[in-house]
């Protein structure tokens, strides 16, 4: 060992390698919209079943279940309760996403906390309930920032804390793509699709955890806004698989909401979106270059260029 080598191991003995350099990427997987509307290829039967077989083989632990009470009562939503009770028995947990998923940005703040407490009356003293609540579309309220505050004290004084998200790959964008493109009796290139599932997420995990670095010097415990899917329930183990080749360590959902970023109440113009990104601007940190797979508009050119079936276009 020479005498460089040695005075380079003391100094990063003494100083310290930087803990953001070390520390490992974690996430956290959520879904959202529970019970969701029928996908392109499965039941919502068949669709929780896959979804907790897909968690259960790939060693995910813990995601959350962000429900929506009043799906319930729709037919997508039939054996709905059942469905969170199979979740919940798998060792997952549940949270409020409101009953009837409505736009803060267009609610006045009586109603949309109305909604807050029915779903939470349905939700409350279930097993596997946790007190956290997720803005649905991630609107916090946008340029009205009188009724942002409103109900983020009105949130604090029910004990409920925001489930934010710190990552969105679209993938609601990407099973609309789907079930447009099956409803259009277009063939499905499955092993592209996977492809494009998968790299919309992972890209959109690394895009967040850069832009996170960037804003508070190190990777957080990320939260990955999911919804619960065709898509999630066919390719999570492909997901996770590639998840962990890239360095993610997937976590429980509690493990992500004790990160001291969960504390974080950003103040910026508009209210919306991932936590990560409003901490960010409100810090003035210049995001980093933006991947292809954050445009919807791309997402959907992609789609039309990779999955649908150049054969089937070409009979038309
Ligand atoms: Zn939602």
């Amino acid at each position: 060992m020479s005498s460089r080598t040695v005075l380079s191991l003391c100094l990063i003995l003494l100083v310290g390698v930087p803990s953001a350099a070390l520390a490992e990427k974690r996430v956290a997987l959520t879904f959202d919209d529970v019970p969701r509307s029928a996908g392109a290829f499965l039941s919502p039967d068949e669709r929780t079943a896959r979804i907790i077989a897909a968690l259960e083989e790939s060693g995910v632990e813990q995601a959350a279940f962000f429900v929506n009470p009043g799906n319930l009562s729709t037919a997508d939503g039939a054996n709905g309760d059942a469905h969170i009770s199979a979740y919940v028995a798998a060792g997952h947990v549940i949270a409020n996403h409101s009953f009837s998923h409505p736009h803060l940005r267009t609610s006045d703040v009586e109603t949309y906390l109305a909604d807050i407490d029915r779903a939470e009356a349905w939700l409350k003293g279930r097993e596997g309930y946790r007190p956290w609540f997720r803005f649905p579309y991630l609107d916090e309220g946008g340029r009205d920032l009188d009724k942002r505050d409103a109900i983020r004290a009105d949130l604090a004084a029910r004990g409920l804390r925001n489930g934010y998200v710190t990552a969105d790959g679209s993938d609601w964008h990407l099973e609309q793509l789907t079930l447009d493109a099956k409803a259009a009796g277009k063939t499905i290139n499955m092993t592209q699709l996977a492809r494009l599932y998968i790299g919309a997420q992972l890209s959109a995990l690394e895009y967040h955890d850069q832009l996170a670095r960037d804003t508070i010097g190190r990777s957080p415990a990320h939260v990955l806004l999911m919804h619960e899917t065709d898509l999630a329930a066919l390719f999570l183990p492909e997901l996770v698989d590639e998840m962990r080749k890239q360095g993610w360590t997937i976590i429980a959902a509690e493990e992500a909401y004790a990160d001291p970023i969960a504390a974080e109440q950003p103040d910026v113009p508009y209210a919306y979106g991932t936590l990560i990104g409003s901490m960010a601007w409100e810090r003035d940190v210049p995001p980093p270059a933006y991947p292809l797979w954050m445009s919807t508009d791309m997402m959907s050119l992609l789609f039309d260029r990779r999955v649908v079936e150049k054969a089937a276009e070409t009979e038309d």
